[in-house]
């Protein structure tokens, strides 16, 4: 039994929240259980470092800052603005930024603070100077409504969602679909890869405000100084949605034209999926946008998370250790060991391979639906998503792809080796698994029929796989 000071801390807090409401206690516990044993293949998802899991669960969280460091709406703020200042510098040490907004609590929501900051510079703040005012309030009512119209009335140009792209970048489930109106950009597809001069020519026919580039799905490297470029030539403002990248770009492994950061007027990422961290969000740009970023909350945030600002600032000091660079590159090792050995075993990859995170594997090879692959993949221990394809057939629901991404399992210390034994369990599941049938007969999209012993001789490999590098091993609770 370990009782080294991590162990201590986590098996103290259990101990008092077991106190109130022991289900809590037990379902945290579980988790843990849950996750350790399960071979996490969420391209999204990561395990951020105790020391980061602990400077969420303390009293910042009773704490209201809205405002910005030093300039709060309350007071007794000093040291929320201790712990915001550090994340903000770190991120822009990390990151070579000379702003960084660290509220954002989520992707989405530092999209939308991207987003209404670029409307603020370019089309609110023209507004205001033209009628000779400084503020929204001092607009005449016909001034008001008519800029609430044109903020209404703008374009957005993002990734097409089977392409890889993401619902907050334009599409009409989302609230930006809502906002801008939207067209994509897809993906040659011959090659699975983006066209630049297909974006380029859908920029000059639609002239849109806000060129957005960035993905969730797409397994290459993305030339973000071509696509400013273009963004340049129509004058677009240029966004990039690092979410899923971002801990590539910290570690250095995506530079020069493939390093969002020099190359666009402003930056959003999470912080919980490859750059490790707090579940969050962050905005980085220059100092042109810096003031409308920083008005997030309340535009469109509710009051900052301190506790979360806080574990943002240790993960961020932590990205900017020299070991974070090796864990970087070695999570895209990983991927292309994980698409080799996956294409060696006759998997289709959509781009044929992988220069990031993740893989995609569209699964119609196998004659499956990306619902059928998913659970059966879940039924083995194997926990992927399902993900639409390129022109994917079966829409967004069933799709045809499976993403798989390495983050994780690259933290917990997996290599090369067990990448290869891995796309060997996920072959064999996927070319076992067969699709099933309806209650009449007729094929079905979620249905399928995966013998239980291979399901159950898949789950011991996987779990035989971890025993190794065992997760949050300084973490006893027993
Ligand atoms: N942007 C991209 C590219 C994403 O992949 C995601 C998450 O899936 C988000 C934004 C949204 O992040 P969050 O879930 O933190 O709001």
């Amino acid at each position: 039994m370990s009782h080294n000071v991590e162990s201590t801390a986590f098996r103290t807090a259990l101990e008092v929240i077991r106190g109130v409401e022991p289900r809590v206690a037990d379902a945290i516990g579980a988790e843990l259980a849950d996750q350790r044993e399960s071979l996490k293949l969420i391209a999204s998802e990561n395990y951020a470092s105790p020391a980061t899991l602990l400077a969420m669960g303390n009293w910042f969280s009773d704490k209201y800052a809205e405002g910005t460091i030093g300039r709060r709406f309350y007071a007794g703020c000093q040291n929320v603005d201790t712990v915001e200042a550090l994340a903000a510098e770190h991120a822009k040490e990390l990151f070579g930024a000379s702003h960084a907004y660290v509220q954002p609590h989520s992707g989405i929501d530092a999209n939308l603070v991207a987003f209404w900051a670029i409307l603020a510079d370019r089309v609110e703040s023209p507004a205001l100077r033209k009628a000779q005012v400084r503020q929204v309030n001092e607009l005449t009512e016909a001034d008001w409504f008519a800029l609430r119209r044109e903020l209404g009335n703008q374009r957005m140009l993002g990734m097409s969602l089977d392409a890889g792209g993401h619902l907050t970048h334009g599409f009409r489930p989302n609230i930006s679909g809502k906002m801008f109106d939207q067209r994509s950009y897809g993906t040659d597809p011959a090659t699975g890869l983006i066209d630049y001069d297909r974006v380029a020519e859908a920029a000059r026919e639609f002239k849109p405000l806000i060129l957005v580039a960035g993905y969730s799905a797409y397994p290459r490297k993305v030339n973000f100084r071509i696509m400013r470029e273009i963004a340049d030539s129509v004058g677009a403002a240029f966004m990039v949605d690092m979410a899923h990248f971002a801990g590539l770009v910290a570690g250095k492994v995506f530079t020069g034209d493939f390093d969002p950061v020099p190359h666009a007027h402003i930056v959003t990422t999470t912080t919980h999926k490859s750059l490790r961290g707090p579940r969050g969000g962050m905005v980085l740009c220059g100092p042109e946008l810096a003031d409308q970023v920083d008005r997030g909350c309340p535009m469109v945030l509710g009051g900052p998370l301190p506790h979360v600002m806080a574990a943002k600032a240790v993960a961020l000091a932590e990205a900017r250790r020299p070991d974070f660079a090796d864990y970087a590159q070695r999570i895209v090792d990983n991927a292309q060991a994980l698409a080799d050995g996956l294409l060696r075993r006759g998997a289709t990859l959509v781009t044929g391979g992988t220069e990031n995170h993740l893989v995609l594997i569209d699964v119609s090879g196998y004659g499956l639906t990306g619902r059928q692959a998913e659970q059966a993949l879940l039924d083995s221990g194997i926990v992927t998503n399902r993900n639409a394809v390129p022109q994917d057939p079966n829409g967004a629901w069933y799709t045809s792809g499976i993403r798989i991404g390495t983050p994780a399992l690259t933290t917990r210390g997996l290599g090369a080796a067990e990448m290869d034994a891995t796309a060997e369990l996920i072959h064999t599941v996927l070319d076992r698994t067969t699709a099933g049938t309806g209650p009449d007969g007729a094929p079905s999209k979620a249905k399928y029929v995966l013998d239980p012993a291979v399901a159950e001789s898949v789950g011991k490999q996987a779990a035989d796989l971890l025993v190794p590098f065992p997760l949050y091993p300084e973490v006893s609770l027993g």
